[in-house]
């Protein structure tokens, strides 16, 4: 699944007029993506560890261009509950939120199963449940 989602938001993010680099030649599988606000570049390691993460990379960096940080330095990923690092995730979560959710049965929703799926750590559980509320009460 993370192939398909790893398009789908490619496509998002060129129609928001970011640049996306899938770069192969890092030597480390921990080098960790990163985005370079100046240009609207993100980049991306290819060959990272842990392949079903690199959607949640792609969408974390997203969330930096889209929430306008940093405007002059290079932000590399590293995860975090709180500051820019956190209102990355956040928006992270919604913007991948309805690949999972659409034509999905509100009985086979899973928070865990989401983040599982996506890499995603433990720490982000609550905020992937307010994001889950927010987008169903969005309907209504
Ligand atoms: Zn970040």
């Amino acid at each position: 699944m993370t192939d398909k989602l790893t398009k789908e938001l490619l496509s998002d993010a060129f129609g928001y007029g970011f640049k996306v680099i899938l770069e192969d030649k890092f030597s480390s599988p921990y080098t960790p993506a990163a985005v370079n606000p100046f240009n609207k570049t993100i980049i991306l390691n290819s060959n990272w560890h842990n392949k079903r993460q690199l959607p949640f990379q792609l969408a974390h960096e997203m969330g930096h261009l889209l929430n306008n940080d940093g405007q002059s330095s290079c932000l590399y990923f590293s995860p975090s509950k709180y500051g820019i690092e956190g209102n990355a995730n956040r928006t992270a979560i919604e913007l991948l939120l309805p690949f999972y959710l659409e034509n999905k049965e509100i009985e086979h929703v899973s928070s865990v199963k989401f983040r599982e799926s996506l890499g995603m750590d433990q720490y982000l559980e609550d905020m992937v449940q307010e994001e889950m509320i927010k987008y169903y009460q969005s309907f209504y």
